[in-house]
């Protein structure tokens, strides 16, 4: 059986499938005919979900450091220790009040029980531990009803050797449990090329697609798959293929490895046109963590600094200090480069617990980037004050996401000049040359470009998000997928006009997208005037080979064909075709994007 969906992430994979099951929906009240049984159940219920969250701190700490184990711990205290906290009593008490005396189910009553104090804790929103402990709560009862369905744990900390997941979703919280050593696949329902499931699966070089609909349905549990992202945007999903399939793919896989080979020559080597021009390559990080295989690949700058995922990982908002070291790691360990730190860029389908946003319609349209942070002054200064503290140990750049205009940019640099006057009151060491710059994700951003220019010192381009707004295409949306198309013409003419602009102000450009460590972009947007790009580390090797196989002359004559295309199909072509002159320069024979990837087309009609 062939399901086809998006390549998120490319190469191909071959495993045996585990589903990941999708938050369980609430179940509804129902009378029951022995409380005294229900009441049984709740407390067994409650042994299954405190035995759980045992289990998950301790494989959390494992893997991930203490920092993230220290979610779980609070949320066993939870549901373990009633006696020492007093609400979590009163809780329990009334969930058995209403078994006992209003005859609800057990899920019924944990349901409205919790409800209540969930909303009662993220009403205090003064206190960040208040608006922590009502997310804690809320993914405790959701623990509890699934066991008292008796449903198993979708548990991705856990999984056989050689798993290809297979999820409606998954979000970045369920990803920081993803046993990665063992995953060897991602298929995901939902989910769009640019969601942060596929930044990581990038990051982790696991060949994962997105938008593949019916995949729960079509693939059980322990189902050989065999998953193709060779297309570049189309991948298939094979389910129990054939076994004469399986040679192929794995001769497949071994031409694959034979090319990446050859392109890892590059690794560390300079960055510069064959005519001279130099481009500087710099990575993406989430966080800290990433520092290691950063510099393995040889990064020399952080293009892009994630600042959320620190915020992710914590159940409640981390301090000024903690930030502080986190960045000034970060700044210490680039010493030959700079370090751009983006602040704080949650809202959207990035949700941290610990900062409740209200529901919203439209969540990408909503409060999200610069606008919950300027709604938020106590959580932004402490973030703007750790940035510019780091600044005094290695070459720290500030970066502010989802700009739309002058006026939410200069709220912002009003924010940071408080921060320096603080910090100098303070006597507390700075730079003050410290660049500041925009991520230029907002469409609004691209037209005002020159004014923006004028009031900072660089931009990187956001292509992720700039696609999604530009084709008003919702980057995880697997439904309309088609219409998120990253090679859109207009994509292309919204990057020029923002170099045009940067360049008159003499400011320098990147691209911090996706679109920034694309192999088939990167000539492309070298001959639109980028000069950074920013990109995961496995993607440096082949970068560093374009790079230095490219002329400046011929890069503009690319862009200027690519801007005068009328669609994304061509522009697609155009820049494949180019790939695959190249690749004659390092292989016997031309490597199509396609065959780079995965398996080829033929096969599939073969089989
Ligand atoms: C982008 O939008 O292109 C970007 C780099 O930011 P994120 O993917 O984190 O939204
Ligand atoms: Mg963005």
């Amino acid at each position: 059986m062939h399901l086809t969906g998006l390549v998120a992430s490319p190469g191909i994979a071959l495993g045996q499938a585990v589903l990941f099951a999708p938050p369980l929906t609430v179940p509804g009240n129902r009378n029951v005919a022995t409380p005294q049984e229900e009441l049984l159940r709740l407390h067994s219920a409650l042994e299954s979900s405190i035995a759980e969250l045992e289990r998950l701190q301790g494989c959390v700490k494992e893997r991930l450091g203490s920092h993230f184990a220290h979610i779980f711990r609070s949320q066993q205290t939870i549901a373990e220790d009633e006696a020492m906290l007093a609400e979590d009593e009163a809780m329990l008490a009334e969930v058995e009040t209403m078994i006992r005396e209003r005859s609800f189910s057990a899920e019924g009553a944990v349901q409205i029980v919790f409800d209540q104090y969930v909303q009662l804790f993220a009403e205090l929103d003064a206190d960040d531990h208040n608006r922590a402990r009502s997310a804690d709560l809320e993914d405790v009862a959701k623990r509890i009803r699934r066991n008292l369905l008796g449903l198993p744990a979708a548990d991705l900390s856990d999984l056989p050797q050689g798993s290809v997941v297979v999820a409606r979703d998954l979000y970045p919280s369920d990803t920081a449990m993803l046993d990665t050593s063992r995953v060897v696949g991602i298929v995901t329902e939902r989910g769009g090329v640019s969601s942060h499931v596929a930044i990581l699966a990038k990051s982790l070089k696991i060949p994962a697609a997105v938008g593949v609909s019916g995949a729960m349905a079509a693939i059980a549990f322990h189902d050989q798959v065999v998953l193709d992202g060779g297309d570049r945007e189309i991948a298939r999903v094979m389910v129990n293929p054939p076994r004469r399939m399986l040679q192929h793919v794995r001769s497949r896989k071994a031409l694959q490895v034979a090319w990446r080979t050859k392109v890892e020559d590059f690794r560390g080597l300079d960055t510069v046109t064959s005519d001279g021009v130099e481009i500087t390559l710099s990575v993406n990080m989430g966080s800290t963590r990433d520092i290691p295989s950063a510099c393995t690949a040889g990064a020399r700058s952080v293009g892009l600094y994630r600042s959320e995922f620190l915020f992710l990982g914590s159940s409640r908002v981390p301090s000024e200090e903690t930030q502080f070291q986190a960045y000034r790691q970060a700044a210490e360990a680039f010493p030959r480069g700079f370090v751009i730190i983006r602040t704080l860029d949650v809202g959207g389908d990035k949700q941290v617990p610990s900062i409740p946003v209200s529901s919203e319609d439209n969540p990408f349209l909503g409060n999200r980037g610069i606008r919950l942070c300027l709604a938020r002054p106590e959580i932004f200064l402490p973030q703007l004050r750790a940035i510019l503290r780091a600044s005094a140990f290695g070459s720290v750049k500030l970066m502010l996401p989802l700009i739309g205009g002058v006026p939410e940019l200069e709220e912002a640099l009003e924010m940071i000049e408080t921060a320096r006057q603080q910090l100098e009151r303070e006597g507390k060491p700075f730079d003050p040359e410290m660049e500041v710059g925009i991520t230029v994700e907002v469409p609004s951003a691209v037209w005002m470009a020159d004014a923006l220019a004028r009031r900072v010192d660089f931009f990187s381009i956001g292509t992720n998000d700039l696609t999604q707004y530009l084709l008003a295409a919702d980057r995880l949306n697997g439904d309309i997928s088609r219409y998120y198309r990253m090679y859109d013409p207009a994509v292309f003419l919204a990057i020029r006009q923002v170099v045009q602009a940067a360049q008159r102000q003499r400011r320098w450009v990147g691209v911090c997208g996706e679109l920034g460590g694309d192999p088939l972009a990167i000539p492309a947007l070298i001959g639109l005037g980028v000069r950074e790009l920013s990109m995961l580390p496995g993607q440096l090797a082949e970068a560093t080979w374009l790079v230095r196989t490219t002329s400046l002359h011929e890069a503009s004559g690319l862009a200027e064909s690519v801007l005068a295309s009328d669609s994304h199909g061509e522009v697609r072509d155009l820049l494949g075709e180019r790939y695959r002159l190249k690749s004659a320069e390092l292989s016997p024979r031309p490597v199509t994007i396609h065959e780079r990837n995965g398996l080829c087309n033929q096969l599939h009609s073969r089989f």
